[in-house]
């Protein structure tokens, strides 16, 4: 399948490694010239260089409204059109009701709902310039049904769907298309440190899955490639979950 990307621009965000990065090759591999953002420079460049030579990067910190508003004048100073956004950032960090504090709560707002309210707004001027633009959110199987002890991911990232499924009516007259991401567990660097420390949490994940194995980050780029393309043009407002069918509920 062509997925007609040649040409076209996208900016991948959270991308110097795991779910975004896969997400940047996906595209770049189809021969799309993609923005990547993050916080580390060193990473950055490492991962510039591994998706070819038209990506290039910025540093922001996306928990940052300052930083999110200079990512995009500092595009707009080189392009006028992107043709797809991909939000995504770090994950808040774990914890149960009794042990996080305001404070907390309210830089994981920023980090998971803020990071997703301001890159859109900040987008949409350039989006309106192509003929096929469209957002896609990564958020978390947690929007389906609940994580133990990631209570902030719990209640935050269903906001992300409340936006996006708003969204999906208000920007339609703009003909911006936005759809979201749940994966389920996808074997990132992350999850590797999270599960390095014990061998048996890998086992307990694998054995709730029913494709008994957690998926691959190069099963999660090109779903996500393909629901940023002009070839899904009718997916609008969807929620697809990426889980090898964890998740059980019926709707
Ligand atoms: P990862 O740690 O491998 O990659 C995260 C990336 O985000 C890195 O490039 C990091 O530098 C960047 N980042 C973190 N905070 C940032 C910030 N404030 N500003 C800019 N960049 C920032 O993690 P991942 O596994 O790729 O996960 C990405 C997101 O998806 C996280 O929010 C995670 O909670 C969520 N998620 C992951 C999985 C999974 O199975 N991997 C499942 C559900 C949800």
């Amino acid at each position: 399948m062509n997925l007609d990307l040649i040409d076209r621009t996208f900016l991948v965000t959270a991308a110097s490694r795991g779910l975004g990065f896969s997400v940047a090759k996906s595209l770049a591999d189809e021969g799309a010239e993609v923005i990547i953002c993050g916080r580390n420079e060193e990473s950055l460049k490492k991962a510039t260089s591994e998706l070819g030579e038209l990506a290039q990067y910025y540093v922001a910190d996306l928990s940052k409204q300052e930083d999110v508003k200079r990512l995009l004048k500092n595009i707009g100073s080189q392009i006028l059109r992107l043709d797809g956004l991909f939000v995504n950032a770090g994950g808040p960090p774990p914890g149960t009701f009794s042990n996080l504090s305001d404070d907390d709560w309210k830089k994981a707002i920023d980090l998971t709902l803020m990071s997703a309210v301001w890159l859109t707004r900040e987008t949409i001027p350039f989006l309106k310039m192509s003929d096929s633009p469209s957002i896609l959110y990564s958020t978390s199987i947690s929007v389906k049904q609940p994580i133990n002890n990631l209570l902030l991911s719990n209640a935050i990232r269903p906001a992300v769907i409340g936006m996006m499924r708003t969204l999906a009516t208000e920007l339609a007259p703009e003909y911006i298309r936005v759809n979201a991401v749940c994966p389920g567990y996808i074997h990132t660097e992350r999850v590797e440190e999270l599960m390095s420390a014990s061998e048996s949490a890998v086992e307990s994940i694998n054995a709730r899955i029913p494709l008994g194995r957690m998926g691959k980050p190069e099963e999660f780029g090109p779903v996500c490639a393909f629901l940023l393309s002009p070839v899904s043009s009718y997916i609008h407002g969807a929620l697809l979950l990426v889980d090898g069918g964890l998740y059980q509920g019926m709707m």
